[in-house]
């Protein structure tokens, strides 16, 4: 089993849950069995990087943000660490020998270069970090088979869809349905979430995670996002693919095949799982991961999304359907309206305005190169900004 691992993003929600993840999984392993942690990154959190390389003795760390890279050097002296600094550093540590499995747990584009360069070395790249997906899926994805990396979801829908599929072949797939918790504005108006403030927008009813994946829960970007993902990890044309509410969030998502059978994965809503299977897989492993009970099953209730408060949905099934550079924009624009409303500079309504304008303004182009893919982020990026400086928005 692959068992040398380089976390990118370890002081994230999902990175320090996998450092967990492999502290239990390890209580129950021999010395020579254990999970080694053989390379860590932080962006701007260098104090918790400091102790992750305290406590888990990397080879190498590194500290994506410049800025910060001497007061992290301050902090490990006298460790038996590398240090790296930049994206460069970043893209390093993905694919340093002594590594055979790359946990993708960056927010945002900027986990792009290092998740090539993993998949281009070979090694399993197991992927919580979806926007990297989402940008260049089909480069990802084509360049996996051709270095001959394995591609793993973490994302909780994915991994369940990864899991179920294993009951049948591509060919068999009728659909697989996403499903989604419905995020806190579940069951609103759209004129009363126009305005809704950040304390709103981050009370997530179910999952705990970072913040920029929180405010996507809330406009449903996020499931927009993972449909583009779907498409891609598990070549499924978007026809294929479907969202269900679930509040609950019990069902992690599932597969129809052909005759009619439908496989669902449960478990109780915890990132613990999908990461430790990413790790393990094919293997299962006792772990952290708390078990389902009866309880968790009383009710469980399923909803169609309500198109109207969510347009984000539709969105994305269009984007996944037309490619090119369409899902750069969609993710980039994305990207700088949460930031821009997590600073308090635009209403929360203005994120999903804002995507639909830069995807109605962008110059599409069908076949992309990851360089134009990267022009058309940059450019949607920019694309926001200006429309702040010229107020256009509600
Ligand atoms: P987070 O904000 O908690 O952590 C992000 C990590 O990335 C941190 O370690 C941070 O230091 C690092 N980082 C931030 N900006 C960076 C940059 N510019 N360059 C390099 N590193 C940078 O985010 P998270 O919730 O852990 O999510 C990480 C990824 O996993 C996201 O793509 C998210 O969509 C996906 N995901 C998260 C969850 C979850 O439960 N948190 C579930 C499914 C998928
Ligand atoms: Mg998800």
């Amino acid at each position: 089993m692959r068992k040398r691992i380089a976390i990118l993003g370890s002081t994230g929600s999902i990175g320090t849950t996998a450092l967990r993840v492999i502290d239990g999984v390890n209580a129950s392993l021999t010395e020579e069995e254990q999970f080694k942690v053989v390379a860590l990154s932080g962006h701007s959190n260098v104090k918790l990087l400091a102790e992750q390389v305290r406590r888990y003795q990397p080879r190498y760390a590194a500290v994506s943000d410049t800025d910060y890279v001497s007061r992290f050097q301050r902090l490990v002296e006298g460790q038996n660490v590398q240090v790296l600094a930049g994206t460069e550093g970043l893209k390093k540590i993905a694919e340093v020998e002594e590594v055979d499995t790359v946990l993708a747990a960056v927010v945002g584009a900027a986990g792009l270069a290092a998740v090539l360069a993993a998949i281009r070395k070979g090694k399993r790249a197991a992927i919580a970090n979806k926007e990297p997906l989402v940008i260049a899926g089909k480069l990802i994805t084509s360049e996996a088979k051709k270095c001959e990396a394995q591609l793993i979801p973490v994302d909780s829908e994915h991994s369940a869809i990864f899991q179920a599929l294993q009951s049948g072949r591509h060919n068999e797939v009728e659909k697989i349905v996403l499903t989604t918790s419905g995020g806190p504005f579940r069951g609103a108006r759209p004129e009363n979430i126009h305005d809704a403030t950040v304390e709103q927008v981050l009370a997530h009813p179910v999952w705990r995670m970072g913040r920029k994946i929180t405010v996507d829960s809330a406009t449903m970007m996020n499931k927009a996002l993972e449909i583009i993902e779907a498409r891609w990890l598990f070549n499924m044309t978007p026809e294929k693919i479907e969202v269900l509410v679930h509040p609950q969030s019990i069902i992690h998502s599932l597969v129809e095949f052909v005759d009619g059978s439908v496989i669902a994965q449960m478990g109780i809503p915890d990132m613990s799982l999908p990461i430790q299977y990413a790790l393990t897989y094919p293997v299962r492993m006792a772990g952290i991961a708390k078990k389902l009970k009866a309880e968790h099953l009383r009710t469980l209730t399923f909803e169609q999304p309500d198109f109207r408060v969510f347009p984000a949905i539709e969105m994305g099934f269009e984007v996944a359907q037309k490619g090119g550079t369409a899902a750069a924009v969609f993710n980039a624009a994305n990207e700088a309206a949460v930031e821009q409303f997590l600073a308090g500079r635009i209403k929360f309504g203005n994120i999903v305005e804002l995507v639909r304008h830069c995807l109605e303004n962008c110059n599409y182009r069908d076949r992309a190169t990851l360089e134009e893919l990267l022009e058309a982020d940059a450019w949607a990026k920019k694309e926001v900004m200006e429309c702040l400086k010229n107020h256009q928005l509600r």
